[in-house]
């Protein structure tokens, strides 16, 4: 009856004893296992055992820059580690860049993405050089990887789309090319008003193409650099709610908060998505200050508070800006409960689902979600509940696409040689759990 069952596994919400059947790439049931017995009808031809073990959608990535990750070191490292000397490396690296080159760096991602239950990125793709060998490349990938991610391509001017000679001819080219969404960096134009006027003309072009939006924007730590508003407005006139999102924004941080108190409205009402970084933002804001430091990422609580969608995205693996990073969304969830302070039981809750269902609104992701219908892609892990995933960042035991189980990674389990102690100690068991 069914191809596959999840047996006793724990959910996302917080039922327990579930097992989950699963028929043709679709969940087909999803039902308690009562006193232990399996009472799925049924035989399956596989069984997965989740006694103890989470059982989530897969992990979505809702900005990144695939066109540049793993080429740490390329041609030389960031000595700085400044975001300055990050985009200035990224020039010198860019002329050099090979599609062949672009296409295997992104594919040994993708493998580790899947090693990490990463099954949709939203890229960002660099359309600053115009032989525009970054989205030749991306394009490519997009269609090897489609049967294990799926992958969104943004058009995104780097260097500004006013600031670079061929900026706008190479964005629009780019989305002739087949790319999904509109890109911009209002914040980098040469002047607020060019940035401004950037906003307005990007939103145009989306409107009139039918595509959705996501801009770096204000990613500084500039309380004046306000043009999430003006994306906001526009989103509202260009009839574009619900597809717009704002990356970063990282200068509300640093706003006044009597211009949040009107901005945070005027979001909530363009129905903007809010992509914040944290790793990144944590990582590359604030260096200008003394002490104290700001810590540069959004107001993540406001903005849940007020209703705005928030999905936090891991932007960099190992390359320019950022040398670390390892495609776990949990570890980007992990940085994002330090930063913003959301370390209470809901607040970790809220967290976990801007890595998951979030994301999954933002990009507007079809057949996602744990319920009977949905696509079977699912990640079991070596943890208990949502908290204990984010508090141990585990193995990812099997990962799940369509049905089909296509990662496998062996339990962390310590051997102990203790007197009068366990003989092994399973690194996903809740060490409190009474
Ligand atoms: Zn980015």
């Amino acid at each position: 009856m069914f191809d596959l069952i999840i047996r006793n596994a724990n959910l996302p919400d917080g039922r327990r004893g579930i097992d989950i059947g699963i028929r043709d790439g679709r969940i087909a049931a999803i039902q308690a296992n009562l006193a232990g017995e399996a009472n799925l009808a049924g035989e399956a031809g596989e069984t997965i055992d989740a006694s103890h073990r989470l059982v989530t959608s897969p992990f979505i990535d809702p900005h990144f820059h695939m066109d540049a990750t793993l080429s740490l070191g390329l041609p030389r490292m960031n000595v700085s580690g400044t975001l300055l000397e990050g985009i200035a490396l990224w020039g010198e690296l860019r002329p050099l860049l090979t599609k062949e080159a672009l296409v295997e760096r992104a594919l040994a991602y993708c493998d580790l993405a899947v090693s990490q239950g990463l099954l949709h990125i939203r890229t960002h793709v660099d359309t600053s050089d115009p032989r525009l060998v970054t989205v030749e490349a991306m394009l490519e990938v997009k269609e090897k990887i489609a049967p294990y991610i799926d992958l969104q391509l943004v058009a995104f001017p780097q260097d500004g789309y006013y600031r670079t000679a061929d900026g706008v001819k190479s964005l629009e080219r780019a989305l002739d090319m087949g790319v999904d969404v509109v890109g911009g960096i209002p914040h980098f134009e040469r002047t607020m008003q060019e940035g401004a006027a950037s906003v307005e003309a990007l939103c145009r072009i989306a409107a009139e193409r039918g595509l959705p939006v996501d801009m770096h924007c204000d990613e500084t730590d500039d309380p004046m650099s306000r043009h999430i508003e003006t994306l906001a407005a526009e989103t509202i006139r260009f009839g574009l709610k619900g597809r717009v999102a704002g990356s970063h924004l990282t200068s509300m941080h640093s706003m006044d908060n009597y211009y949040v108190s009107k901005l945070i409205p005027l979001m909530a009402e363009a129905e903007i998505n809010a992509i914040p970084n944290p790793l990144i933002n944590i990582m590359l804001q604030g260096r200008h200050d003394s002490y104290p430091k700001r810590r540069g990422m959004t107001r993540v609580r406001e903005l849940m508070a007020a209703g705005i969608n928030v999905a936090f995205g891991h932007d960099c693996v190992m390359d320019p800006w950022y040398s670390m990073g390892s495609g776990d969304m949990l570890e980007v969830g992990h940085m994002a409960i330090h930063v913003a302070q959301m370390s209470g039981v809901e607040d970790k809750k809220k967290i976990f689902e801007a890595l998951t269902v979030n994301s999954a609104k933002a990009l507007g992701i079809e057949g996602y979600g744990l319920a009977v219908g949905c696509n079977a892609d699912l990640v079991v892990l070596q943890a208990e509940d949502v908290l204990e995933a984010l508090r141990l960042k585990p193995a990812r035991l099997a990962v799940l696409r369509r049905g089909k189980v296509i990662a496998r990674t062996a339990p962390k389990v310590a051997e102990l040689s203790l007197p009068g102690r366990p003989a092994s100690l399973d690194a996903g068991r809740n060490p409190t759990a009474r």
